[in-house]
Parts: C-alpha cells; structure tokens; sequence
C-alpha cells in the first residue's frame, strides 16, 4: 500500500469517528428539541378557549416564544462545541498525518483565529449553520401556527392537535440531526483543507473521496477519486445533506520533498510508499474487510460485527453510529 493509500484507509477511519461524535452531539441538541415538544403540548393544554382572539394570541405568543428559546439552547450546544471539534479534528489528522510518515512533514498548525473562523463560517450546503438554525425555528413556529388556526377552524380537539404538534416535532427533529450531521461533517472537511493549506509545501494535492457516502449521489460518485492541485479550485464536501464524503492529502514524492528542510530524515522504510500516487477508490465494505477484528468491533459494535458475519444487516446500518457515541475527549485522545 502506498502513502496515499494508507491516508485514505486512515480518513475513513476518522470520518466514522466523526459520525460517532455526531451522534452524541444530536443527542444533546435534540433534548432542547424534545424539551419543546413538552413546551408546546402544554401551552396548547393550558391555553383554553382559543377560539376567543385573546386566547390564541396568547398561545401563540407563548409557542413563539418557547420556540425561541429552545432553539436558541440546541444552537447554543452546537455553536459551544464547534470550535472544540474542529482543534480536535485538525490537531489529530496533522499527528496521523506525521505518524505514517514517522516524520513531522506537517508542520503547521491552525490558529485559534482560523479555527474559530471555520467554526463559525463554514458554508453548510450554501449558508452558515446560524442561518440553517434561524430557517428551522422559523419553519417550526409556521407549522405550529398553522396547526393551531387550522385546529380551530375544523374544531379539533386539544388531543388531536397535540398528535399533529407530536408529529411535527418529528420532523422538526430529523431536520435538526441533519443539519448536526453536515455541519459536523462539512466543518470537519473545512478544518482539514484548511491544515492542508497550511502545508501546501508538503503536499501535491487534494483528492476526492466518497467511500462513506452511502447514498452516492450522481454528483459525489462521479467525483470520487478525483484530484486538484494545491490552490487549484475544487469542491468542497458536504455538497449535500447527508453527505459523508471526505478530502484526502496527496503528499509530494519523497524525492519531490527532498530540499525542504528539516525533511531528510524520512525513514526507509517510509520513503517508498510516498510515490506521489493517490489512493485508489474503495468502497465501504473493501475498507471493512482490511480492518483487524478490534477495529471492526469498535466501529461496528459487538452486536453489528455479529450481524455482519450473518450477512443480517445493510450497508447504511453499518454506517449508523448510533449507540456507538464517542465524546470530544474520545476524538482528543486519539
Ligand atoms: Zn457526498
């Protein structure tokens, strides 16, 4: 395997290991989001006779209201977070980096100023998460004023208008985990092209991968594998939601780098697999099937791992890292 091929193997890894820190991170945005649910249920129970204009104007304030707020918190976990996941993120692929080639050729960290900056600017499918976060409380509070009018109108019960704010909520939630899942995974690409530009001197370029892109879109597939040069311009991943795709370094050849100072020492035993090839493409289970048994059993879980000798399981259920959460101190310690 060459260098490229090693970094590629190490970037899936890392990549599940990001969708497992996002998965306990959706946990605890998604409480303020069932905290609202309750909210809801209740302004609605309490408010009464909401046929009279005082009374609906009054409940409606008060679900604005805790719209807001609970929003506010599950944003406020997020924004809290970010910055802390992205020092993580660059910090620890720049010392895998290192590692497999046994030599520090990146040399270069980002700043606080730059991390903040990826935390907070990071375009998530076209806007800032913030303004993601803003549209989806906006999107909940219309709903639920819709329902409440139209309930009135059809003289539904305080039960049946209860069901649709359940159900509504519903929703509310799976666009507020999609949104965790490609800020985590668009910000964790950002804070890694940004540490590769920070080492440009050492690198050749950027390639494409979609290995972990379950439901490849027609747009991803045809960009797996691909390559640019370094200040060449090329997308950036996420380019969809739900996509888990992932930019590798392609670092220069070992002859390529020799000159720069401070890189003479490269082991042997490194110096040939750092042919200025790229990775070659792979798919999920390809990738699966090179990992040991421990890595396996800690990406897949004791119970998975066994559904997977069965051949009882899908391809996206062995992406779910539900269950399998990892804290941020989890991706520090790596
Ligand atoms: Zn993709």
């Amino acid at each position: 395997m060459n260098l490229s091929d090693r970094i590629h193997d190490r970037t899936v890894r890392d990549t599940l290991q990001v969708l497992r820190y996002e998965a306990g991170l959706s946990k605890r945005v998604l409480a303020h989001l069932r905290g609202l649910e309750r909210d809801l249920k209740a302004a609605l129970a309490d408010a009464g006779d909401i046929r009279t204009k005082k009374r609906l104007n009054a409940l409606l304030k008060e679900a604005q209201e805790a719209i807001r707020d609970r929003y506010a918190g599950a944003q406020g976990v997020y924004d809290q977070e970010i910055p802390q996941f992205v020092s993580a993120q660059a910090e620890s692929m720049r010392a895998t980096l290192n590692g497999l080639v046994k030599v520090d050729i990146f040399r270069h960290s980002l700043t606080t100023e730059q991390i903040q900056a990826i935390a907070s600017d990071t375009l998530i499918t076209g806007a800032p998460s913030a303004e993601w976060w803003a549209a989806q409380s906006s999107d909940t509070l219309a709903k639920f004023t819709r329902i409440v009018r139209m309930g009135m109108l059809q003289g539904q019960t305080g039960d049946e208008m209860a069901r649709e704010v359940r159900d509504m909520m519903g929703t509310s939630m799976r666009n507020a985990q999609s949104l965790v899942r490609t800020s985590v995974i668009t910000t964790n690409n950002a804070a890694h092209m940004a540490l590769y530009d920070a080492n440009a001197d050492v690198l050749k370029g950027v390639q494409w991968s979609s290995t972990l892109d379950m439901r490849t879109c027609q747009e991803c597939g045809a960009l797996d594998a691909k390559t640019w040069e370094m200040g060449e311009k090329h997308p950036m991943p996420s380019l969809h939601f739900g996509c888990r795709c992932a930019l590798l370094p392609v670092t220069k050849s070992f002859e390529e780098l020799t000159g720069i100072k401070g890189l003479d020492d490269i082991p042997e035993s490194t110096r040939a697999s750092m042919d200025g090839q790229v990775a070659s493409s792979t798919t999920y289970l390809e990738w699966l099937g090179r990992q040991d048994a421990a890595t396996k059993a800690d990406i897949l879980g004791p119970g998975r791992a066994r559904l997977l000798e069965s051949g009882k399981i899908s391809l996206s259920d062995l992406v779910d890292q539900r269950g399998n959460e990892l804290t941020l101190a989890d991706l520090r310690k790596r």
